[in-house]
């Protein structure tokens, strides 16, 4: 029987062409054909490093059709690289299905190491790095998004999430209502390009400075929230003083006004408060 063959997980970079290893460009060369995320892409990618080799699509909408005939070529002998179009695949691009496949199969799958948005963007960041969660994109819907904000809130870990510039306005919105006025956080964009910046403040203090430039709304990004550090950002709900103080003071003030000024006597958030309240005359 002929030896297995073996599929390796080559990144590729994420702008900087400089940005890829010299086993990389070894393992494109030498494996028997590659799969693509996108064959012209890769192609081109292969033409500035002077690789020559066949390449076949491999995407989000064949991966569950293809993962079969690769996995075949791969008991045949034959060994193949996977690509996406930029980073590490498998990091919010295609390759699960097949590697989770290649596993079961008892096939041989290396990992080479390379450039990810997620791990470039951590490591100038300047937030902690020791323990971080990697959300991948946040839900495109309104509601969801802010349900997931919600959900993310109280995470005592960096949390590292994809962004897409038509969306930016409206994420550092939501993370300004949910995540208050007191948590840090990161936009790291066009990572390893010319345009590289990392702005970091509050979620207002960024969206007054894309709303000032709006060069800043360009490109390719990611944003890092930093851990929930303070009482309030860790407790879910409103304190139990701030909760007595509310209801006290709804007892002659509309919810509105009562919220606002149990907001500045305990330092906390106004709009906690108010759904608090909402959710707790009914109980009453
Ligand atoms: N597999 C890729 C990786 O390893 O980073 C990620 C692919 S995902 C489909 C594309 C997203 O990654 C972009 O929308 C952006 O959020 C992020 N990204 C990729 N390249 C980037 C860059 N140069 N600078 C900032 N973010 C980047």
């Amino acid at each position: 029987m002929a030896e297995q063959g073996i599929l390796y997980i080559v990144p590729t970079p994420i702008g900087n062409l400089g940005d890829i290893t010299e086993r990389a460009v070894k393992t494109l060369a030498e494996v028997a054909a590659i799969a693509a995320e996108d064959t012209r892409h890769t192609r081109k990618l292969m033409q500035h490093y002077g690789i020559q080799n066949d390449v076949f699509a491999l995407h989000e909408h064949n991966e569950t059709q293809r993962v079969d005939a690769v996995i075949e070529r791969l008991l045949q002998g034959d060994s193949l690289a996977l690509v996406s179009d930029a980073g590490t695949p498998l990091i919010n691009d295609p390759g699960y299905v097949l590697v989770h496949r290649c596993r079961e199969r008892g096939l041989k799958v290396i990992a080479l190491p390379g450039a990810c948005a997620v791990t470039v963007a951590l490591s100038a960041a300047g937030l902690p790095t020791d323990r971080f969660a990697f959300e991948g994109f946040l839900p495109s819907k309104p509601q969801q998004r802010r349900a997931k904000l919600e959900a993310l809130k109280t995470e005592t870990r960096t949390v590292v999430v994809y962004e897409s510039p038509h969306r930016i306005l409206h994420t550092l919105t939501d993370m300004n209502v949910v995540l208050g006025s007191g948590r840090q956080i990161v936009l790291a964009r066009e990572l390893t390009k010319q345009f590289e910046t990392y702005l970091n403040g509050t979620a207002a203090e960024l969206l007054q400075a894309l709303t000032d430039d709006t060069n800043q709304q360009r490109g390719e990004m990611v944003l890092l929230i930093a851990p929930a550090q303070s009482e309030a950002d860790v407790r879910d709900g409103p304190g139990e003083a701030a909760k007595r103080t509310l209801l006290l003071l709804l007892e002659e003030l509309p919810l509105k006004k009562a919220a606002a000024m149990t907001a500045k006597i305990h330092d906390e958030r106004k709009n906690e408060l108010y759904q608090w309240a909402l959710e707790n005359k009914n109980n009453e």
